[in-house]
């Protein structure tokens, strides 16, 4: 295994009631630094379990689950390490931040907590962190309740970057946006990406979306990776499963907004 392999998943199983199906059944999948791997498929195919064995906030029943050559738990404890190098952006802006903090403060978390900066320090990089997101630095006096879904999706996106993170790991994060602003969303996480060489683990139901914003991408249903594709190679023509061929051949042409996915908790 080269050292440029930063996530290892090896045949990973879930499940979460005694009488339950497995909800994530068998999935290896690697993450490289730097590298955006997409993970697709529809309602209840496994990926927020996914997203949540590799970052840190579920532990899984078997198989590996290792960031850079560490085990993400160990003996039923999380390897405090993650929460440093890892950071979650999570579907639902209006659920994911603290409505009792301002923005600066959340934004700041990180700040304070792992790299120990003084409360002048935060007040500066904040700023700055604000404004790579688009937003303007005089929103950190601002509780959450007063900005709009895409203001606190770029919270959340600046909030993880304050954490200096080597991986992000993208559950939806533009699924409860209007469309219109999640072509900027999208682009802005792009560009961050280009900006940072973060790698990112990006999950969406939306092939669109994955394609836009990934090298390659794993396709799951009922908790297994069924293919995994080049983003260059997510067509009817180069997919040889005949589930990821039916899930792009019912791809519409036209921008569109699903349903927001029901979450099961
Ligand atoms: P996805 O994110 O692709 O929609 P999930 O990982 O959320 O899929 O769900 C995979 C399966 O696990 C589904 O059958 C779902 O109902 C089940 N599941 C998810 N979370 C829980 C939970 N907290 N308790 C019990 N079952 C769950
Ligand atoms: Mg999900």
């Amino acid at each position: 295994m080269g050292s440029d392999v930063m996530v290892v998943a090896e045949d990973v199983v879930k499940r979460y009631g005694r009488k339950d199906p497995l909800a994530v059944d068998r999935v290896s999948l690697r993450v490289r630094r730097g590298e955006s791997l997409g993970i697709v498929g529809e309602t209840g195919s496994g990926k927020s379990t996914m997203a949540k064995i590799l970052s840190g906030l579920l532990p899984h029943d078997e198989g590996r689950a290792e960031f850079d050559g560490r085990a993400i738990y160990r003996r039923g404890r999380v390897d405090r390490e993650i929460w440093k190098r890892v950071q979650m952006i999570f579907q639902d802006p209006y659920e994911s931040l603290n409505p009792a903090m301002d923005v600066g403060t959340i934004v700041g978390e990180p700040l304070v907590f792992w790299r120990g900066f003084s409360p002048s320090q935060t007040r500066t990089r904040v700023a700055e962190l604000l404004e790579g997101v688009g937003l303007a630095p005089s929103l950190a006096q601002a509780p959450p309740e007063e900005l709009s879904g895409g203001q606190r999706q770029r919270v959340s996106i600046a909030r993880a970057m304050a954490a200096e993170p080597e991986l992000i790991i993208c559950d939806e994060p533009v699924a409860a946006l209007d469309v219109s602003v999640q072509a900027q969303i999208l682009a802005l996480m792009n560009e961050l990406r280009e900006r940072q060489g973060v790698a990112y683990v990006f999950i969406s139901h939306d092939i669109g979306v994955v394609q836009l914003m990934c090298d390659r991408i794993a396709v799951m249903n009922a908790g297994k990776v069924v293919e995994e594709l080049d983003a260059a190679d997510l067509s009817v023509d180069r997919a040889t499963d005949p589930y990821t061929r039916r899930l792009l051949a019912s791809v519409p042409t036209l921008p569109h907004i699903d349903h927001p996915e029901q979450r099961p908790g």
